[in-house]
């Protein structure tokens, strides 16, 4: 069986130790295994902290927008390739797979276009300079510097492509180099990724751990940044470990988000938002098995339409063909692992205990073009509970499958902005409302739960991408149980990776310094 090695110091290294086998979540069939242990991971993070970090700081923001361009452009020659590997290791539709492969390219084009407007320069501005002297000779300019050591990407397993691709993105343009190290059981894609990309970036600057990442923060300090996205309880593991407490290691968390969607009275019945409400739902519940992080599980509806709701949901989850992705005509594939599976019925019983069936059971599922008794597979489950405001579980659970629960509430923004802020903290809350004065009531009461408000409307239905798709130019992130991590989001996503610095001095000085003329 193929071993999946890791490009740790310049070479691949094959590990050794206890084997991961990773399979095809359709039919169980082996596909690969990766070593837990036996890789130099001292000599990982000390090649990128000196060879990685040396070559970008050669490099203005513009010339690492070309290495960007470049490792977008090896994804994107590849795209038909890893679309089958996505298929086969992450039981995604082609759709799904799609979704992963482009988003990483496409992410990668974005910051590359970035770069270019930042040209010729490696310090980042923030706002204007202000005087702080008796003249306007000296001023004060906050600056953004690189950050000395290396980025750290951890990934969970739904985005084995874009995962790597969106905190490779915004850390090589700031100029830290990277290791990435996704989650083994999705590992395939990742690999290959890098296998493509390596070679068009500087020795140290892109390495890769298929492995465990568990003794890597003791490899850590102050001078580096681990960018972490999985569970709440990986992440609560991470922010206790003694590089974070005592030795000031950066670490940016993306992890578990309860997303709502919210219909508001105004939305009428076969309507154009009406009809990107269930569209944005359905399509959350079953793209990816719903194993996206901005996935919408909990659906907040005025209690007169209720009824109306559950049943346009039901006939469209009923329409989703389940089975064995690689097949034409299946609309949904099995979830990541056996893990998943278990967790995701594990948390279904968990919201029976006080919900009501809408579609779907836990388990009832038959999949098509699957050996009998084969795969980790879930049907969709819509639940509904009359009264949002007495389910605890919908607010407390984060089901990561093909599972949402519909709830009643009163109407009003501020009560819909009080119950999702019982989620404690979700990376996105869709609205939908043609009524200005509820979506400012609910803006009002309601942001600061979230990394991104979704304004669902009439006018603007026809152009949009749904809630689920993290763009490049917004933020990706939210407070709390989100992690309070920040990604993405233009020039904004780079401050992760970078120092925020003072200058004082010279005002002449510090212009030429930010227009690139005696940069180091
Ligand atoms: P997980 O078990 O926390 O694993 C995530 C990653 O962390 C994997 O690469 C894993 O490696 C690694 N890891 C686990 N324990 C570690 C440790 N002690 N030290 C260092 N690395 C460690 O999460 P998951 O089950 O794969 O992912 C599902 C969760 O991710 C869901 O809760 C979902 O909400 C969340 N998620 C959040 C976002 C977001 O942007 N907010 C996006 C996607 C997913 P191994 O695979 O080798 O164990």
């Amino acid at each position: 069986m193929k071993t999946l090695a890791s490009f740790l110091c310049g070479s691949w290294q094959p590990g050794h130790g206890d084997a991961t086998i990773l399979v095809n979540p359709a039919t169980e069939a082996p596909l690969a295994q990766v070593h837990a242990e036996g890789y130099d991971l001292a000599g990982a993070v000390a090649f990128a902290r000196r060879d990685g970090a040396a070559a970008l700081a050669a490099l203005t923001f513009a010339q690492r927008g070309e290495l960007l361009a470049a490792f977008a452009k090896a994804i994107a020659d590849a795209r038909e390739e890893l679309i089958t590997l996505a298929i086969a290791n992450g039981g995604n539709t082609r759709g799904d797979a799609k979704f992963d492969i482009d988003g990483a390219s496409g992410t990668l084009s974005y910051y590359a276009d970035l770069a270019k407007m930042l040209g010729n320069t490696h310090f980042l501005p923030d706002y204007a300079p202000v005087q702080v002297g008796r003249t306007a000779r000296l001023v004060g300019q906050h600056v953004y510097a690189t950050k000395p050591g290396v980025a750290v990407l951890i990934n969970a397993f739904n985005f084995p492509a874009w995962g790597l691709a969106e905190k490779a993105a915004t850390a090589l343009l700031a100029g830290m180099p990277i290791i990435g190290k996704p989650a083994t059981a999705t590992c395939l894609v990742t690999h290959r990724v890098v296998e493509l990309a390596a070679p068009v970036l500087p020795a140290g600057v892109l390495q890769l751990l298929c492995g465990s990442a568990r003794s890597l923060p003791d490899l850590l300090d102050g001078r580096d940044v681990l960018a972490f996205t999985g569970s709440s309880d990986t992440a609560a593991t991470l922010r206790s470990h003694a590089a974070v407490t005592t030795r000031g290691l950066r670490l940016c968390a993306e992890a578990d988000s309860v997303n709502a969607a919210v219909l508001a009275p105004d939305v009428e019945v076969g309507g154009e938002t009406w009809g990107l409400f269930l569209a944005d739902v359905a399509r959350d519940m079953t793209q990816k098995t719903g194993q996206k992080c901005t996935a919408i599980r909990r659906v907040l509806v005025p209690h007169d339409r209720l009824r109306e709701v559950c049943d346009a949901l039901g006939e469209r989850l009923a329409a989703v063909v389940v089975g064995d992705p690689a097949h034409e005509g299946v609309r949904m594939g099995p979830v990541a692992t056996k893990t998943q599976q278990r967790d995701v019925l594990t948390g279904i019983a968990r919201l029976a205990e006080s919900t009501q069936p809408v579609f779907g059971e836990a388990g009832a599922v038959t999949p098509q073009h699957v050996p009998a008794g084969k795969g980790y597979f879930v049907g969709a489950v819509l639940r509904v509970a009359p009264r949002a405001a007495d389910c605890a579980a919908m607010h407390a659970n984060e089901v990561f499958g093909p599972v949402a629960t519909v709830a009643g509430y009163d109407g009003e923004a501020h009560e819909a902005a009080a119950l999702v802020g019982r989620g404690g903290g979700s990376l996105v809350t869709s609205m939908y409302s043609d009524d200005r004065a509820w979506v400012r009531g609910y803006v009002q009461h309601g942001a600061a739960h979230n990394g991104r408000l979704y304004m669902g409307s009439e006018k603007m239905a026809a152009q949009s991408p749904g809630p689920g798709t993290a763009l490049p130019q917004l933020l990706h992130g939210g407070p709390g149980r989100a992690g309070g991590g920040q990604e993405l989001g233009g020039l904004r996503g780079l401050t992760t990776y970078m120092q925020c610095v003072a200058l004082q001095g010279d005002a002449t000085v510090i212009k030429a310094l930010l227009e690139g003329e005696g940069a180091v």
